[in-house]
């Protein structure tokens, strides 16, 4: 290990050992980052095949060009990603989600990251709007769904299937495993949601590939939080997503809150 990179792994085993002594039966050589992105951490998992996901309290938007930390916003989007992924596998939708084990951590499997994000969109909002002259709110005539190559220093560029093959992203069969279980996550969470007041405007999705002793499997990686949902209470369109952030609404942190508790998600308390 070079000195820097030593030096790095020794700040990164202090900024997140106080989380990490919560999540007692593992050791500190499983304890590794292994990548720190916009929003969570990547830590080696106890066993092979597993990761460990922690969620910080940062928010970016705009392309990491607007930055804040919000206190307990991890917290939140850990328990409420838990919530919803559980249920996504229990409609036989494979997933990386194994166990929460503390308060920001999640034990997953670990998966080969497709570079694709998936958005699918149910009404106009955020970057569509400007992009195709839409008023926000405005009702789609069917689901959208749309690919963006996962590459900050691209900014996130739009693409079509046909780019996501030429440059070997995805191949054509695993794309069509990706869209049909994207339909299905829209049409359960859409309904999920619409039963608690809430109204699934968009979000965006994250596949990767898990081997397993009978080949390759398609998995959704990554979170479903209002993080990476836009959710507008179904009386008033009351944002109740990080637009609260993007917009500088304030009130981030309640909304989050009221998501869960709508969803009976029980979260510790939060001052
Ligand atoms: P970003 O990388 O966009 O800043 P995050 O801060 O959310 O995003 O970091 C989490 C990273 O972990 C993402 O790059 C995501 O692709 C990756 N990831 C999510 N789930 C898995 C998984 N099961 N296996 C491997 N990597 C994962
Ligand atoms: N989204 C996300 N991560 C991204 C881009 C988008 O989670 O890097 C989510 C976003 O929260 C929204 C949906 O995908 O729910 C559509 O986002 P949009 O393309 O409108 O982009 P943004 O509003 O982030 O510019």
């Amino acid at each position: 290990m070079s000195t820097q990179s030593l030096i790095g792994f020794l700040a990164n085993s202090l900024k997140y050992g106080h989380d990490l002594a919560k999540t007692r039966v593992y050791t500190m050589t499983q304890k590794t980052p292994l990548y720190e992105g916009k929003a969570k951490v990547i830590f080696e998992g106890p066993e092979v095949g597993t990761l460990i996901q922690h969620f910080k309290d940062d928010a970016t938007a705009f392309n990491a060009q607007k930055k804040e930390v919000i206190s307990s916003k991890g917290i939140l989007n850990n328990y409420i990603s838990e919530h919803i992924m559980m249920a996504v596998g229990e409609l036989g939708i494979p997933n990386h989600f194994i166990s929460r084990i503390s308060d920001r951590e999640q034990l997953i499997r670990k998966l080969e990251i497709i570079p694709v994000e998936v958005v699918v969109r149910n009404v106009a909002a955020g970057s569509i709007c400007p992009r195709l002259g839409l008023e926000e709110g405005s009702m789609l005539n069917n689901t959208l769904v749309e690919f963006c190559l996962k590459d900050d220093s691209l900014g996130d560029p739009i693409i079509a299937p046909e780019h996501i093959f030429t440059f070997g992203w995805a191949t054509p069969e695993e794309l069509e495993i990706i869209v049909e279980d994207t339909l299905r996550i829209n049409d359960f969470l859409t309904g999920l949601f619409l039963g608690i007041g809430v109204r699934l405007i968009d979000f965006k999705l994250e596949f990767g590939r898990y081997d397993t002793e009978d080949g390759v499997e398609i998995m959704l990686a990554d979170e479903i939080s209002p993080d990476n949902c836009r959710l507008w209470d179904a009386e008033t369109n009351e944002k109740m997503d990080k637009d609260r952030f993007r917009r500088d609404l304030g009130g981030l942190v309640e909304a989050y809150q009221e998501i869960a508790r709508r969803l009976g998600v029980k979260v510790p308390e939060i001052d």
